[in-house]
């Protein structure tokens, strides 16, 4: 029998409870499939745990995620609180989770699928064949570096400093590295080494690092040239790694060549094999309790859980293919459905996924 594995779930608010209740259906179908054995437990976060508990992130729920080997995250957040004081923000305990669960590097993947080509923006041949992941880091540079406003001569100034230790570029570095290696075996390393001393160290480091690696195809892109490219040749990228705010521009650009929010998975991870996966998109209050949703990127990032943090490539395969197959079978739902008299709901969504693995 299949060792036991827990899976912390936290379904948050908006449409968060509606697609994670498809995302566990598939979990609960993996089982049968596979023989794979998981144990979920809910715990309350973001808005819901705000008015429930006073808090964004209570301790209870921190220590169920603590103790789980992997979390699925809905989305959290809402208008409802988003005049509340920064420590009653759903978005607060985001960061606090992320911190707390020690996770510096944010995954994307970007995976075009064949039917929704047409959805596009790029010319179908341009995309053809595109499947990348861009691994942000998460916890440095210019985001958490030294900001102050001072008098000048002329005028007042604003600073914003970003900063890097040879450690923290070394770990999400040998991430990505690993990631490439059971991949396509190529990386793209980004930064903007021909003015940045932070990029030169970052350079530094990924060639240090890529001697460990040797078996990984390794070119430095400048981050201009990057966003160019994603554009023009995006089927030639497998793995991007780069540091957070290239990385957070980078990762929008990418996910808008497959098309719809509702299609992207994401994981955030650590040191190991713990993660905390979850939909690219919000709470989306716009369309929440109408069975609206599109639940293809939560149930996309119970695949990107399954293989990253499990390693369990047969059930990732099976649920990335029946995704595939509902999509090719025409089966759309309101959000990438070009006829939207004939889209299908959240619930009718998961059901064709899980009858099709
Ligand atoms: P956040 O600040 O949490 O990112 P947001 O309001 O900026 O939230 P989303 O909540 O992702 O962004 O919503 C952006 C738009 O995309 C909304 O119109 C929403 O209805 C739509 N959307 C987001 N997720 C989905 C989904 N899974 N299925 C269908 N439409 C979605
Ligand atoms: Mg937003």
């Amino acid at each position: 029998m299949a060792e036991v594995k827990k899976i912390a779930v936290i379904a948050g608010d908006g449409i968060g409870p509606e697609v994670v209740a498809e995302a566990e259906k598939v979990l609960k179908r993996t089982e049968e499939l596979f023989g794979y054995r998981f144990e979920t437990e809910h715990a309350l976060f973001g808005g819901i745990a705000i008015d429930e508990k006073g808090t964004p992130l209570p301790q209870e729920t921190l220590e169920v995620c603590q103790n789980a080997d992997a979390v699925l995250l809905g989305a959290v957040g809402g208008p409802k609180w988003d005049s509340n004081p920064a420590e009653l923000r759903p978005e607060t305990g985001l960061l606090g989770i992320r911190k707390a669960l020690g996770l510096f590097s944010n995954l994307r993947p970007a995976v075009v699928f064949d039917c929704l080509k047409d959805a596009s923006t790029l010319k179908p041949e341009v995309l053809e064949g595109t499947d990348l992941i861009v691994v942000r880091e998460l916890t440095g540079g210019i985001y958490f570096g030294e900001k102050y406003r001072r008098e000048t001569e002329n005028g007042q100034q604003a600073v914003d400093t970003c900063a890097y230790t040879v450690n923290e570029v070394e770990r999400i570095v040998r991430q990505a590295f690993e990631i490439a290696q059971k991949r396509r075996k190529k990386l793209a390393s980004v930064d903007k080494a021909n003015v940045l001393e932070s990029s030169r160290l970052w350079r530094e480091v990924v060639i240090r690092v890529a001697a460990d690696y040797p078996d990984v195809e390794l070119e430095h892109v400048l981050v201009d040239n990057c966003a160019m490219q994603l554009l023009r040749r995006p089927s030639s990228f497998d793995v991007i790694v780069t540091e957070n705010m290239f990385g957070d521009i980078l990762s929008d650009e990418a996910a808008m060549l497959t098309g719809s929010i509702g299609m992207l998975s994401s994981a955030s991870l650590g040191a190991g094999s713990f993660g905390l996966y979850e939909p690219v998109h919000g709470s989306a209050p716009d369309i929440a309790g109408q069975n609206l949703a599109n639940p293809i990127a939560t149930i996309l990032s119970v695949a990107l859980m399954l293989r990253m943090t499990f390693g369990y490539a047969d059930a990732a395969d099976s649920i990335e293919k029946a995704v595939a197959e509902v999509l090719d079978a025409g089966h759309r739902t309101s959000d990438i459905a070009v006829d939207k008299s004939s889209a299908i709901g959240t619930i009718a969504m998961g059901d064709l996924i899980v009858a099709t693995m």
